[in-house]
């Protein structure tokens, strides 16, 4: 079995506790890590310290072409790093090829951000009191950001962190989830042989709980950046004191197809943006609001392609949509089904619980607002579709929900695609597109108990600097 040691300090990192990665679609083995103890929490900091001092005074095209060589190790293992994602997360291997290529993509956008990084000249005569004086911003990097990171992206989301932190001259620790922690300790050695400093990206595995609490707790921890549930972003944020803090949380993501929307287009983009990855992706379509004029159309156009899915093995390039990661997730999706259900739901297609934690896609039909399944995040291969009669209710109906991550509405008319946008309260809104669209570059992050702070390399590097004033008495 293949052993994937940590990553401190350039060096490999073993302890005697033991754990082992599964397929979740077959419970094969994938590999072998090492649980954390304190110790190697302690070094993975103490290593990420001293580096940030040498991350700091590293010049900006340095950084980049790190960044840059990275990009082309990574786009060379392209077809071996999507197998250890669609292994370790059961993500069908058309998905997690598309990951790589994000990834490739999210390396790219940050070696561009390290050259762009700038400051402003601040007028400061204008106030009488700052005549004959020049003033500039800088911004200067953190020092060591923590990285916490989920199952579902085991690459990107991590990219997401880990890039645009050396892009801006910071040392990472970077915590990956425990059913997923492969492709991250991957490119810990992608990075080593691109020329990155000893020391400014360590990766530690191991529980959550403890290693997680531990760096929030940390003072050489500058900042926490955290993508994951929003029970464990909150109480990071409330260990975290004085550390900046970004939260990338949950969402049961909303789309409104009006009466005049283009129904050809809009049905496959939200079959694709309902159960890609069997919809644990933070932006998954979950509810879906039709007017009531096309409502019946629609819904048979919808549960007619989403019947039409291949559920298969990752590995197998013909599956479109394989397991939850694992059978305790399906067996609770399955469980908010059968309660919407109960509540007078109707079960149109799906929700067969089938070979251990894979879950036939479904659509559930007029489901109670109340029910978990449309107002909890499902995080599961399931939709719950809804008539409406007026903007207003659609609208309201969106907003409900304690997430406010993506939204979108599908329209002919402009007026009502700006009147959604201007009223529905997320972090990213969409016209004539699924909610589930994201490209690695635009700002993305949530309102509500979505979270706070924006990814995107342009966006992350804002967050992972702090601006210093300097001025000049001439
Ligand atoms: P999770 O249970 O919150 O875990 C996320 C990470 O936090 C894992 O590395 C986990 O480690 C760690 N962790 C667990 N307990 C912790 C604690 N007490 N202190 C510090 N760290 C702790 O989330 P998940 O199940 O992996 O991922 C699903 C969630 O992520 C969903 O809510 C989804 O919406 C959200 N998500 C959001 C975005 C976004 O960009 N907004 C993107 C993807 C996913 P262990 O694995 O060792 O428990």
């Amino acid at each position: 079995m293949a052993a994937f040691p940590m990553w401190i300090g350039g060096r490999e990192v073993t302890t005697a506790q033991r754990r082992t990665v599964l397929l979740p679609f077959d419970g094969s083995v994938v590999g072998e890590v090492f649980e954390a103890t304190p110790e190697v929490v302690d070094q993975a900091l103490a290593s990420a310290s001293a580096a940030a001092r040498v991350m700091r005074a590293l010049p900006r095209h340095e950084r980049s072409a790190i960044l840059r060589r990275a990009q082309a190790r990574l786009l060379a293992s392209r077809d071996e790093m999507a197998r250890t994602i669609a292994s370790e997360c059961g993500k069908p291997i058309r998905e997690a090829l598309l990951e790589v290529d994000r990834a490739v993509g999210t390396l790219g956008f940050s070696a561009e951000e390290a050259h762009r990084l700038t400051g402003e000249v601040v007028p400061l005569d204008a106030s009488p009191a700052g005549v004959g004086r020049m003033a500039m911003t800088v911004r200067e990097p953190l020092g060591v950001v923590a990285a916490i990171t989920p199952f579902n992206f085991p690459l990107n989301l991590p990219m997401h962190k880990i890039a645009p932190a050396l892009a801006a001259g910071n040392a990472v620790v970077h915590k990956p989830a425990s059913w997923t922690p492969l492709a991250a300790l991957r490119m810990a050695r992608l990075f080593a042989e691109s020329g990155l400093p000893e020391g400014a990206l360590n990766v530690v595995t191991g529980p959550g709980g403890s290693i997680g609490e531990r760096l929030a707790l940390d003072p050489r921890v500058a900042m926490i950046t955290f993508t994951g549930s929003a029970e464990v972003g909150m109480r990071l944020r409330s260990l975290a004191g004085m550390k900046k803090v970004t939260l990338e949380l949950g969402n049961n993501s909303a789309v409104i197809i009006a009466g005049d929307a283009d129904l050809e287009a809009a049905t496959p983009r939200c079959v694709t943006g309902s159960f890609a990855h069997s919809g644990q992706v933070c932006i998954s379509v979950q509810r879906i609001f039709v007017e009531a004029s096309v409502r019946d159309e629609f819904l048979e156009r919808f549960a007619a392609d989403t019947r039409r899915l291949r559920i298969g093995h990752p590995l197998d390039a013909q599956t479109d949509v394989s397991s939850l990661i694992t059978e305790g997730e399906a067996a609770r999706v399955s469980e908010w089904i059968e309660e919407a259900r109960q509540a007078g739901g109707q079960l149109i297609t799906g929700g067969r619980r089938m070979h251990r934690a894979t879950l036939e896609p479904a659509v559930v039909a007029e489901a109670p607002d109340s029910v978990r399944l449309s107002c909890q995040e499902a995080f599961g291969p399931v939709v719950c579709l809804n008539g409406y009669h007026s903007l207003e209710e659609a609208i309201a109906r969106v907003n409900a929900s304690p997430y406010g991550l993506q939204a979108s509405i599908f329209t002919r008319d402009l007026t009502t695609a700006f009147r959604a946008a201007q009223q529905v309260h997320v972090g990213g809104f969409l016209i004539n597109e699924s909610p589930q669209f994201r490209v690695d570059q635009m700002p993305y992050g949530g309102v509500k108990q979505s979270g706070m702070g924006r990814e995107g390399p342009k966006y992350a590097v804002e967050e992972m600097t702090e601006p210093k004033l300097i001025i000049w008495n001439t």
